[in-house]
C-alpha cells in the first residue's frame, strides 16, 4: 500500500504519517524531516534549503523530485510506504506518477486531511518557533493555497481521494484514519 497525505500546513499530517506507519508497519517517508535533517547535517542539499525553508518557500521540484525519486528507488523497500510532504506541486505529482509506474507501484491510497483556515492559524501561531514570524506562516498557508491544494484535484481525476475530517484529538482522528484505511484495502 502507497500512502500519500495530503492537507495544508497545521492540520497533522505529520503526527498522523507517524501513527499510520507504525500501526500498518510502513515506512514513513517526510520531506520535511529530511530536509531538515539535511539542514543539521549541513549537506549540500542542506545548505540550498536552508533559506528557502525559513521563508516559508518550497524547494525546487527538481531538487525535490531527485530526492524522493532516489528515496522510492532504494533496494528493499518493498510497495508499503506513506509518504508525507510530497508532492506539493502538480510538476512533484506528475513525477510521482512517472516513478510509481516504472516501480510498479500501483496500490495508491491518497488520504486529504481538512481543517477550516482560521483553525490552522490558530494552531500555527499555537506552536510558533520563536524564529518563525507570523508573516512566514501566513506566508506557508499561502503556498499551500496556491500550490498544494490543486494537488488534490489532480489525484481526484484518476484516484479516490479520501477526505478526513481534521478537528479531534490525534487519537480519535487517527482511529478514523485506520478505520476507513481498512474498509478499502
Ligand atoms: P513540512 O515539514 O512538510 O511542513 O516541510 C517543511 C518545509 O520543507 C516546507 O515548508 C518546504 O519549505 C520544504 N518542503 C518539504 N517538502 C517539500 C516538497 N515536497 N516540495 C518543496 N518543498 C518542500
Amino acid at each position: 500500500m502507497q500512502i500519500i497525505i495530503l492537507g495544508p500546513p497545521g492540520v497533522g499530517k505529520g503526527t498522523q504519517s507517524k501513527l499510520i506507519a507504525e500501526k500498518l508497519n510502513l515506512k514513513h517517508f517526510s520531506t520535511g524531516d529530511i530536509l531538515r535533517q539535511a539542514i543539521e547535517d549541513k549537506t549540500e542539499l542542506g545548505l540550498k534549503a536552508k533559506e528557502i525553508m525559513a521563508a516559508g518557500h518550497l524547494v525546487s521540484d527538481d531538487v525535490m523530485i531527485g530526492l524522493i525519486s532516489d528515496a522510492l528507488s532504494q533496494p528493499g523497500l518493498g510497495g508499503g510506504f506513506i509518504l508525507d510532504g510530497f508532492p506539493r506541486t502538480l510538476k512533484q505529482a506528475e513525477a510521482l506518477d512517472s516513478i510509481f509506474s516504472k516501480l510498479k507501484f500501483n496500490e495508491v491510497i491518497v488520504l486529504n486531511i481538512t481543517a477550516h483556515k482560521d483553525e490552522l492559524m490558530k494552531r500555527l501561531l499555537g506552536r510558533k518557533r520563536h524564529d518563525d514570524s507570523e508573516e512566514i506562516i501566513k506566508n506557508r498557508l499561502r503556498v499551500y493555497w496556491e500550490q498544494t491544494a490543486p494537488v488534490k484535484e489532480y489525484y481526484s481525476k484518476n484516484h479516490k481521494v479520501i477526505d478526513i475530517n481534521g478537528i479531534g484529538s490525534i487519537e480519535e482522528i487517527n482511529e478514523k484514519i485506520i478505520a476507513v484505511l481498512k474498509k478499502v484495502t
